[in-house]
Parts: C-alpha cells; structure tokens; sequence
C-alpha cells in the first residue's frame, strides 16, 4: 500500500514526501481509511509505530475543508499525558501540514497564560495539550470546546496512570456527543476498556500486534550490578563505546539524575540531566541540545523522557528498572524509532528481581544476561531460599545445617568466602551464573 491509495488531498501527500516516508506503518494502513470515514477508533499502538500521523493525516484531511468557527472554538483537540508529547505532536503537525492552510496551538501547564490567552482569542482549528491547563481554560471561559468535530486522546493509557482521568472526563464532556473520538492506547487493560466504552461510539478496533513486533527492532540486554559504585563502571564502559550514538539514561529520582548527569559531564561526557522539577524553558533547551547533538547522554526521568521521539537515539540504559513492566516498554521504545534498530541495556540487582520478573512476563521474553570482563558482577539474581532456620530434614527435625559455627549448609558452595573474594582483582573473578532463571 502506498499513501496515495489513502487517497489524501495532494498537499498532504507532498508533505509526506518531503518526510521520506515511502509507505504507510501497519497501524496508519488501518486507521487512517477508518478515520477518514468518520469512524471512531481504539488503537493499541505504542510509540514508535507511527500512530501520530495515523491520527494527524486525518484530521489534516478534515481541516482542509475550512469551517470558520468562533475565537477559542477549536475543530480538533488532541489530549496528551506530557508536555514533550504536546510537543512533539504539535510539530508532527507542522510538518504533516505544511502546505495545509490551518491554526494550531498548544495549550500547557508550566507556560505563561497570557500567551495562551492571546493566541485562544484568534480562531483557531487545533488545539494539542495537557490535561490540567486546558480543563483550567475550559472553566474559564477561554476554550469552548462545543465545535469539537474531533477528539484525540493519545496515549491515553498514561493519562489514566498520571490520575488525569478525572480532568479528562470533565473536559470530555464539554465537548459535543457528535464529535468523532480517536483513542491510542499502548495497553489495554479493564480500566481502559471501561473508559472506552464511556466515551466511543462502536468504535472500530485496531491492535498493532503490540509490544513483540515493536520491540523486535531493539536488541535487549541486562547487566547484574552488584552497587552503585559498580552501575556506574558499568555506566562508564557503555559511555566509551563508540557505537552509542545517543542514550537516554533512566534513572528513578530527579535528585538521581542531576548527580549523575553532574558526573558523567565532570567524566568529560556531553550529559545533561532532565526531569519534572525543571522549568519548560529549560527541558525545551535540554532537548533541542540533544536533537542538535550538543547531548548526547541524557540522564532522565521516566515523566520527563515519556514520548520523546529523537531518532539519533541508540541506546537506552536503564540505571534504575522501572516500576511497572509497562514503563519499561515504554522506556526502551525510545529507541528504534520506526523501524531503526537500537539497543535497550538495563542494570538490575538481586533486589530487582520481583520488578524483573514482571518485565520478562509482560514482554514474554528473557533479557539476555551480558557480563563485562573486568566488571564481572559479584551477586547474583538468584533469589535464596527463605528462612533457612525453618528448614526440616525429611525426619522432621530442624537442619544442624551451620554445624559448629559453621555456614549453613544450604549457604555453602554458594558463595565463596569474603577472603578469598577480596585478594582477587575484579578482573580474575569468575562471574556467577546467574539461576533465578
Ligand atoms: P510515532 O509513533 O508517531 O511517535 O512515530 C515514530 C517515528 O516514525 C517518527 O520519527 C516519525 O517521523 C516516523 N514515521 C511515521 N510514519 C512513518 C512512515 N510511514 N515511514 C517512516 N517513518 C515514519
């Protein structure tokens, strides 16, 4: 299929052309025709898979007929957990609709109002933002949103997670029930089909045989590490490599990525550290270094770095493991970008096992195990049994397991003793195996 048997207006297709996109992804060959014909939808889609311009192309195609509308009454509103996704979406837009005569605007908590006080007073087709800050126009009185003809939630999954579920109900339901609803999910649990079946209307389903094919592009890799001295050797081998064009560094505290991004910079590493307590000015600042190469290791949080699509991005390193399985997903999806190959490397502890575990179910698959020579870990993630003083042999009787003084006999052979582990280098050590799996 190519994107003229879309049969979209000619300057949307010379935009296309000028982004090299020689054929549509899955997910735009399924939804873009369902959309044009004025469809709702449900898509399961992560990042990556080209669900911006499945929705974009569309709603481009839709505002190509020009309405006029009162000041403030935007056609399309495009609802998205984070500003970075606000963002990217709205230049998504810029580029999609270069040759297609229409108004934007992006309307996000953290940015002065009375830009977006100005620019709600002119009219205006589309209207990308967050949450909170639009439901806060709507209740002013500065964004009516009754000529909504379509409404987008992308990633609304995240929305949910974030607890915008109520804002975004609220603004729903300012806007009109004949309006066509466009829903991109990256999972899709009860919660989320709930949601759905509140706000579409028959919805048409569209699942993008979700996270394996994604993530086939992206080589997974796990590191044990034993502390954080360790993580960070770790951290500096993977910084010498030559192939790593551009990470971003997950680390789980803000406080956490501004020390380390302080440390790899004094390393002499072009890092730069983003995370929710900066200001918008100066995120905007830290990823226009980053697309412009200025950055090239940035260490972020997991709110911070959601949906940010910059396709130099190599390697994801995650320092810190997510929570969920589903942040993980997310994380490593930040690099191969359509299609690109990269290379998703996580660090993981004995104590991170359970959160292993979790990832390793959800994406039905093992992350293979790389040990580094010289920086061989010294733990394993093989989880001991518990309570060892519990233990009865078949007679009954409690172990005499430590004998006189002894290590327990469960313990021995597993772990060699302090001294010994002490007198040898790193380097001569051997690497455990690693049994948990
Ligand atoms: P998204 O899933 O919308 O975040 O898009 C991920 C990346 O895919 C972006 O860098 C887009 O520029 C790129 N992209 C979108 N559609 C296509 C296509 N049809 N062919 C190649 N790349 C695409």
């Amino acid at each position: 299929m190519t994107f003229s048997d879309l049969e979209l207006y000619p300057p949307i297709l010379r935009a296309i052309k000028e982004c090299g996109y020689s054929e549509p992804t899955p997910i735009q060959q399924q939804a873009i025709p369902a959309a044009m014909a004025g469809k709702d939808l449900i898509a399961s889609a992560q990042t990556g898979t080209g669900k911006t311009a499945a929705f974009m192309l569309p709603v481009l195609q839709r505002l190509y007929t020009k309405v006029k509308n009162p000041k403030g009454a935007p056609r399309v509103l495009v609802l998205t957990p984070t500003r970075e996704l606000a963002g990217q979406v709205t230049e998504a837009t810029r580029t999609y609709g270069k040759y297609v005569n229409f108004r934007s605007t992006f309307i996000l908590g953290g940015m002065p109002y009375r830009n977006q006080f100005r620019d709600l007073s002119r009219p205006v087709d589309l209207v990308v933002g967050t949450p909170g800050r639009l439901l806060d126009h709507v209740q002013r009185g500065s964004l009516n949103l009754s000529r909504v003809e379509i409404l987008i939630l992308d990633e609304a999954d995240r929305m949910l997670d974030m607890g915008f579920q109520e804002d975004m109900e609220k603004i729903i339901s300012k806007t009109s029930t004949d309006r066509q609803t466009l829903l991109f999910t990256a999972t899709m649990d009860n919660a989320m089909a709930k949601i759905a079946g509140k706000m579409l209307t028959e919805p048409e389903r569209i699942d993008i045989a979700g996270k394996k094919n994604t993530l086939e592009t992206i080589e997974q890799r796990l590191h044990v590490a034993d502390s954080k001295i360790h993580k960070q050797k770790i951290l500096e081998h993977l910084a010498q490599d030559t192939s790593l064009t551009q990470a971003i560094v997950f680390s789980a505290t803000k406080r956490e990525a501004d020390s380390l991004a302080k440390e790899l910079s004094e390393r002499g590493h072009k890092a730069a550290a983003m995370h929710g307590d900066m200001t918008q000015g100066a995120r905007n600042r830290t990823l226009r270094r980053l697309r412009d190469g200025r950055v090239r290791l940035l260490v972020a949080t997991d709110v911070a770095a959601r949906g940010l699509d910059i396709p130099g991005i190599s390697h994801v390193v995650n320092y810190d493991l997510p929570q969920s399985a589903e942040d993980y997903v997310h994380r490593i999806g930040r690099t191969g970008r359509a299609g690109a190959s990269g290379i998703a490397i996580s660090f993981a502890s004995r104590a991170d096992v359970p959160k292993l575990q979790r990832i390793e179910k959800y994406i039905g698959n093992k992350v293979p195990v790389l040990v580094i020579p010289g920086l061989e870990p010294m733990t394993t993630l093989a989880v001991p049994p518990r309570k060892a003083s519990h233990r009865r042999s078949p007679g009954g009787k409690k172990h005499a397991a430590a004998g006189k003084g002894g290590r327990p006999a469960w313990k021995k052979g597993t772990k060699p003793s302090g001294d010994q582990q002490k007198r040898k280098p790193r380097s001569e050590r051997k690497a455990p195996e690693v049994c948990y799996r």
